[in-house]
């Protein structure tokens, strides 16, 4: 009896060496998982930890749940703590579906569903200049744009509205789930009151974890259960990942993360479903490349850029080519095998970093 005490002591410090609970969320230290899953840490400061192995770069902030993953900012559910502590949902929900390879997908993307947002007597964000600029007809501007660059390159594109008329919040992912479209993609336009001149960029949404809160303005709390979108959440996450990246990119415009909320279109969303705002109507200059037709045409290409990116990680294998074996967790969660998603495909040597990694962050 006394061996089996000691044991269990020896087993409680083990854990609690490596994990540790705050505010109800089960941590774990970023060096044991780093070391646990190939990483180097290259970067330990009190406010930043940066990891890298030979395709990424992690760059984590301490208390604040902004993180940067190969050049691209995304919102983690949970703040990494000060004690260089990150939390498992994270490592589960953000980092491991967009630094791992993915399962492939069961089939290849054929139909793409277009959710031009707002419409009839829902105007969207209204913004004053000559005249009344309303965010419903720049949604669907860009979404006949991008309908039209997408149909080029064979897809077959439904849109969830074809015209200047009302459609309720649910019907948007039902006609997709409908017309088992393989994503669903929606499209608005951002307007900020406060700090309009530097409120600026896009930001991509996709559904937000089981056991976290949402990160858009209004996000509602952790306690919402599972959606039927979260059965898809980490090829969401992908996405939103690889469409927000080539947006920032190629508009070369201010990142404003990876964002996840339970938007009503995205909740019921059978497959990969992302919700974009691709600017603030607000910001004067951004809104007025927002109102011009060959801006949209950039922003669309680069949408189309971030699809088939998503697409080449997780298109499913030919007949000829062996199936790439799922992720395995080992180590009590911390170790999975170790293949980089969001390296450019094929994986490229990480750019000269040129950009600023501002700690903390400069962003309203
Ligand atoms: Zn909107």
């Amino acid at each position: 009896m006394k061996r089996f005490f000691l044991l269990l002591t020896a087993i409680c410090f083990a854990v609690s060496s490596e994990a540790a609970f705050i505010n109800g969320q089960s941590y774990i230290s970023i060096s044991d998982w780093s070391r646990a899953n190939g990483f180097h840490v290259v970067s330990f400061t009190r406010d930043q930890i940066i990891l890298t192995n030979k395709t990424s770069r992690l760059v984590f902030n301490t208390d604040s749940p902004e993180a940067e993953i190969n050049g691209v900012d995304v919102r983690l559910s949970f703040p990494v703590a000060k004690s260089a502590l990150i939390s498992q949902l994270d490592l589960e929900t953000a980092i491991k579906p967009l630094v791992f390879l993915q399962k492939p997908s069961a089939k290849r993307i054929m139909t793409i569903c277009l959710d031009p947002g707002h419409g009839g007597k829902d105007t969207g964000n209204r913004v004053p200049g000559f005249f009344w600029h309303n965010e419903k007809n720049y949604t669907l501007a860009l979404a006949f744009e991008l309908r039209d660059q997408l149909k080029k390159l064979g897809y077959n594109v439904i849109l969830t509205r074809n015209s200047d008329t009302f459609v309720e919040l649910p019907m948007r992912p039902a006609i997709a789930n409908r017309n088992s479209a393989d994503l669903f993609i929606s499209l608005h336009f951002n307007a900020s009151q406060a700090d309009k001149n530097n409120v600026a960029g896009p930001e991509t949404y996709c559904i937000t974890p089981v056991g976290a809160a949402s990160s858009n303005a209004q996000g509602e709390g952790a306690d919402h259960g599972a959606t039927i979108a979260n059965h898809v959440e980490d090829k969401s996450l992908l996405l939103a990942y690889q469409i927000q990246k080539s947006l920032v990119q190629n508009l070369h415009a201010e990142d404003r993360d990876v964002r996840r909320a339970r938007f009503a279109v995205l909740r019921d969303a059978q497959m990969p479903a992302i919700l974009i705002e691709g600017g603030y109507m607000t910001n004067p200059s951004e809104g007025k490349r927002i109102y011009d037709a060959a801006w949209r045409q950039q922003m669309a290409a680069a949408i189309v850029k971030g699809i088939l990116n998503y697409q080449k990680l997780t298109s499913p294998p030919s007949p000829q080519t062996p199936v790439v074996p799922a992720p395995t967790n080992a180590l009590n969660g911390l170790s999975w095998k170790a293949t980089n998603s969001t390296a450019s495909s094929p994986p490229a040597p990480l750019p000269k970093d040129t950009r600023k990694y501002p700690s903390p962050r400069q962003r309203q």
